[in-house]
């Protein structure tokens, strides 16, 4: 038989990945994709049940998109998108501006999530140099945040695993020391609490919110950091706190957006509106690469004006408004319009975060399960009552996914945290399944 696997090695370097790994671990060669399942070249089923990396929203080869995409390829697949523009974007921005957050209609495409983050901060600096406010250079994001991986969009973020080394050629980025609801500074708990730690956000404005422009947040749900959750009010808090500082709240909704956290935007929990939000995974579906930064009227008119003003924003992509990718963001705004996917995955998620409390809670290395629409997180720690976390060199997460993988079910955990973000179709019976795999391979890796 053909070995794909070793031929990719010969040519492929693969993302995020210590290669050497690869010598114990092959690459998996995957062949197709049916609804929350993939399979590889020999025909063997995995759970994708981190949806290909929190993209796929509504499960892979899903018949309404492939189809709107294979309609869409036969008419346009591109067209350079200064003075030019095409129907397929005209009406994604105009049915994507009736459900974001009130306020938000203008809207600039890029074609990954870390290039919004970096137009967002560029649209941000520029809008305050242009109103009068020269000394806001700088950004502020929380402690262990993610916004990408180019070079502004990783001086944002925080994880020492994917900045540290970089940090002489990063920007300096003002850091807040974020919520931790689970090793609460506070005694607090999640559901009962004022956000106390909010007083960090206040002492950090107070020091440095004249001379900053923006702060960026990963809104209720910060990914990478290992799915830590947070509550509404302190977005409601923050947006006040913004307020009184003429700083712009950048919300990154990647991860969030498109019913994730089990409303349609995060930032719909807390009831309160950012100045610029990213979008992108989700909003293709997991199909195609794009995403945007959508913002205000007021923002944009800060911008708007004689052409030898030179305040235009003369940023761009070779791929923005892409036809094919909006295509595909408009055949899933189609499945997601009526609500019933939504509701469905919200009825699902209650189940879900049900039988995980119940089939991990009892074991003596879980310190915390906890979850936001589907996504659900299982934090392993080396002690349960002091919440230690285990030496990060065992690799504890590392054995466990590879022992999954032997069952077909995909966990890839952060660290040690063990997390579901599934495509928001998932029916119970796999939800069954994949948390019974998990729980066994728990054990054998971790003997209760
Ligand atoms: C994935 C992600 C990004 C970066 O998007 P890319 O398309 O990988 O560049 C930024 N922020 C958050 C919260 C993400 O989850």
């Amino acid at each position: 038989m053909y070995n794909w696997a070793e031929k990719d090695l010969k040519y492929v370097w693969h993302p995020c990945s210590q290669m050497k790994d690869y010598e114990t671990l092959a690459p998996i060669v995957i062949e197709r994709g049916e609804g929350i399942y993939l399979y590889d070249t020999e025909g063997k089923k995995y759970y994708d049940v981190i949806s290909s990396w929190w993209c796929n929203l509504l499960g892979h080869c899903n018949p309404h998109i492939s189809s709107a995409l294979k309609e869409q390829a036969g008419k346009l697949e591109h067209v350079i998108f200064a003075n030019f523009s095409h129907k397929q974007a005209i009406r994604l921005c105009e049915r994507l501006t009736a459900i974001l957050p009130e306020g938000l209609c203008k809207f600039n495409f890029t074609d990954n999530g870390s290039s919004a983050i970096e137009a967002a901060m560029k649209v941000s600096f520029q809008y305050h140099q242009q109103t009068g406010n020269p000394q806001k250079t700088k950004f502020m994001a929380l402690t262990e945040a993610y916004h990408g991986e180019t070079i502004a969009a990783l001086s944002a973020g925080d994880c020492d695993l994917y900045t540290k080394l970089y940090k002489p050629i990063l920007l300096d980025v003002v850091r807040i020391k974020g919520p931790d609801c689970f090793r609460c500074p506070y005694g607090k708990t999640r559901d009962n609490c004022d956000c106390e730690c909010f007083e960090q956000a206040e002492k950090t404005f107070a020091a440095h919110g004249e001379e900053t422009t923006a702060i960026l947040v990963e809104p209720l749900l910060q990914g990478s950091a290992g799915m830590k959750i947070y509550p509404p009010l302190y977005l409601k808090k923050l947006r006040a706190l913004c307020d009184k500082y003429n700083v712009h709240l950048i919300a990154d909704e990647i991860a969030t957006g498109f019913g994730r956290t089990g409303k349609m935007f995060a930032f719909n929990h807390a009831g309160v509106s950012p100045d610029i939000m990213c979008l992108s995974k989700g909003l293709t579906g997991g199909y195609m690469p794009m995403a945007i930064f959508v913002t205000t009227q007021k923002i944009y008119d800060a911008f708007y004006d004689d052409y030898n003003s030179k305040k235009a924003f003369m940023h761009s992509h070779t791929y923005s408004g892409n036809p094919l990718a909006c295509s595909c963001a408009n055949a899933v705004l189609d499945l997601l319009e009526d609500g019933s996917i939504l509701k469905q995955a919200q009825e699902n998620a209650v189940y879900f975060n049900n039988i995980i409390k119940e089939k991990f809670l009892t074991h003596p290395n879980v310190g915390e399960v906890r979850h936001i629409g589907l996504i659900n997180a299982i934090e392993l720690v080396e002690n349960k009552q002091s919440k230690k976390p285990f030496d990060s060199n065992l690799r504890t997460g590392y054995q466990i996914y590879k022992r999954a993988l032997k069952e077909g079910v995909i966990l890839r955990p952060l660290g040690d945290v063990i997390y579901f973000n599934p495509p928001l179709i998932i029916n119970k019976n796999d939800m069954d399944y994949v948390t019974d795999i998990a729980r066994k391979c728990l054990d054998e890796i971790l003997p209760d």
